[in-house]
This record gives structure tokens, C-alpha cells and sequence, in this order.
């Protein structure tokens, strides 16, 4: 069997950041002194390249484009590497994770995002760990040499989860990220256990790659809350220039009953998708328990069942993008595209 060779792609964020001197904010490094960081990776039995982005940076300014980049390079390296290991930021790893999943259709290699919540070089890094554990997972395959995570997935504090599912619990925590409804990909103990039922296996191994890169970012997400006033809401609905708003309502799925509300929605739910997307961290929107949210399904409102904010935002940029017609989008939004909602 040939030796596996993964790319590492790095776009900063504070897995790669030190000390300025001058003003002690954290700032990127190049790559290769976190390759020095990490020696441990020469120990791998395994080809590691690396790509670097110019200029690297803090993963709260990451913008659609840099999906785009990141899918293209996955793309234009598809065949010469069994797997890629993304290093970004924490701050917005989950929309960049959730976003690449709906981008690269037809997956069979293994897309792995990691960071750190310390910088590789400090003593007490977590960056070490997750970044050796992440080639290892990336670099894995079965006996018919078929990758073991065929998905987009991270890796974070010995837990592999799906990239779509995930979302940033903790500024703090090594466990910064959590996957509430969804069980881990794999657990990295003594060994790696992978969880094999839930991992999605494509039934064709030999399907090609295909990347949805025409994003449509016209997308609003308007968090309904106690003393939400009607102007607010108004602008957030009828905005001309949006397209879809995620509705983050409250439990399972329940929003305000007032009429100005309603008839704000129907309104907008005219030519706009609205999906509805619970705050809660956990557990399902279902809009059939509750009057409240039964008036959202009659005024036109789309269930996002159990999705992520962050995965809903990516699934809408790419269903825009592909569909100029919104009530397309509408009517694929509740589907199960790559594991992000469970149905
Ligand atoms: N602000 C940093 C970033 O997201 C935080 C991190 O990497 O954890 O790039």
C-alpha cells in the first residue's frame, strides 16, 4: 500500500500566534516554526506538506472568499494527498467547518479543521495534541485503503466531531467545541476509536469531487427576543437585498404570536426563505407542538429541525447560490444534504 501524504493548510489563528513584544496582542507565525513546535510529526509514517495562506489571519475575519480558497485548494490537490488538516481559528471554525461540508460534495477523503485555545509554543498548548491527533485521523484508512472520516469534521481535545454539527462552547476550555446532537465522529484515548455508525461512508468510492462554489450570501439571522420591537424586526424581514433569514426562535421552535409579527412574517415569507433555527443548544425545532409555532409553519416558515446556526448559515449560502429561486431553497433546506440535521 503507498504511504499516505496529507496537506496541511494553515490560516492562522492562535494555534500559530505569538506575543508581540511591542503591544502583547497575539499575532500569527510563519508555519515552519510550528512544524519546529511539533517534531513529533517527522514520526509519522507519512508524506506532510503544508500551504500557507498570505496573509494569515485571526479567524474572526474570515469571509466567504476564504471558504472558496479553501475549497478550491482541496479541490486542485484532490488526487495528490489522502487528507487535509485545516488550521484556523476557534472563534469561527464552525461556520467555516459547516460551510466546506456543503461545499465539497462527493467527499471521500477526510477535511479536518483544528486549532488551539493556547499558541503551540507555550508550555501547556493544547495545539500539539490536536494538530498530531488530526494528521493521525487524517492520514487513517481501512484495510481497502478507504479513509476512516470520509467527511469535514473537527478536531478538537481528543474528540473528532462533524464539522456541521459543531459549535464553539467555550472561550476558555480545551473542550471548546461541542456537538449536542450528534454523537463524535471518533474519541482519541490510548487509541483512536472511531465511530464507525455514524461516520458517513459514500456507497461509491470512486465518485468525484464536486464543489459548490457559487455562494449567494444574502442571508440575515434575526434572533427573536423579549422587547424585539416592530422596526427591528422590519428591517431584518423585508430587507430588499435579502434573500433567506434564519429565524432563531426560542425551545422548539416558537416565536412571538403578536399580530405585527405574523404578518411581518408572511409578508417577507412572500419572497424570502425563512427557516427556523432554535436557540436552544440542543434538541429540535418541531413546529407542530406548540400554537406558536404552528402560526410560523402557517405564515410560510421552514423547519431547520436540529441544525446549527452556523450550518444553516452555510447551507443557505450554497442553496442561494445554486438556486436563483427561493422557493427551491425553501423546499431543499429540510433536507439532510451531509449529515447536519437528523431526521
Ligand atoms: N481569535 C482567534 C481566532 O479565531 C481565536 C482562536 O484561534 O482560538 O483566530
Amino acid at each position: 500500500m503507498k504511504a499516505s501524504a496529507i496537506l496541511i493548510i494553515y490560516t492562522g489563528g492562535t494555534i500559530g500566534m505569538k506575543q508581540d513584544p511591542v503591544d502583547q496582542t497575539l499575532k500569527p507565525f510563519d508555519f515552519s516554526q510550528i512544524a519546529d513546535e511539533v517534531p513529533e510529526l517527522r514520526k509519522f509514517a507519512v508524506r506532510i506538506d503544508a500551504y500557507t495562506f498570505d496573509p494569515l489571519i485571526d479567524s474572526s475575519d474570515v469571509e466567504p472568499s476564504l471558504w472558496t480558497r479553501l475549497a478550491h485548494l482541496v479541490r486542485d490537490r484532490y488526487d495528490d494527498y489522502d487528507g487535509f488538516v485545516i488550521l484556523h481559528g476557534t472563534d469561527t471554525m464552525a461556520y467555516s467547518a459547516s460551510a466546506l461540508s456543503f461545499m465539497l460534495e462527493g467527499l471521500t477523503k477526510p477535511v479536518i479543521f483544528t486549532g488551539s485555545q493556547l499558541p503551540i509554543g507555550v508550555p501547556r498548548t493544547d495545539g500539539k495534541e490536536n494538530l498530531i491527533s488530526a494528521v493521525e485521523i487524517a492520514a487513517a484508512a481501512d484495510e481497502e485503503g478507504h479513509a476512516l472520516v470520509p467527511e469535514v469534521s473537527i478536531f478538537f481535545d481528543s474528540v473528532l466531531i462533524r464539522g456541521n454539527r459543531a459549535t464553539k462552547l467555550s472561550a476558555e476550555a480545551f473542550n471548546a467545541f461541542a456537538s449536542p446532537d450528534c454523537p463524535p465522529l471518533a474519541e482519541a484515548g490510548i487509541r483512536i476509536r472511531y465511530n464507525r455508525s455514524v461516520i458517513r461512508y459514500p456507497d461509491d468510492w470512486n465518485r468525484p469531487l464536486k464543489v459548490h462554489d457559487r455562494l449567494d450570501t444574502r442571508v440575515a439571522i434575526l434572533k427573536v427576543h423579549p422587547g424585539i420591537t416592530p422596526e427591528l424586526v422590519t428591517v431584518f424581514l423585508l430587507a430588499p437585498e435579502i434573500r433567506a433569514v434564519i429565524l432563531e426562535t426560542y425551545g422548539s421552535g416558537n416565536a412571538i404570536t403578536r399580530p405585527w409579527f405574523l404578518s411581518l412574517v408572511r409578508e417577507a415569507g412572500k419572497s424570502k426563505a425563512i427557516v427556523n433555527v432554535t436557540q436552544c443548544k440542543s434538541g429540535s425545532v418541531n413546529m407542530d407542538i406548540y400554537a406558536t409555532g404552528r402560526t410560523l409553519k402557517l405564515a410560510g416558515v421552514v423547519s431547520g429541525y436540529d441544525i446549527t446556526t452556523e450550518a444553516a448559515l452555510g447551507k443557505l449560502f450554497v442553496l442561494l447560490g445554486e438556486n436563483p429561486d427561493n422557493e427551491a431553497v425553501k423546499n431543499r433546506f429540510g433536507e439532510d444534504l451531509c449529515g447536519e440535521i437528523s431526521k
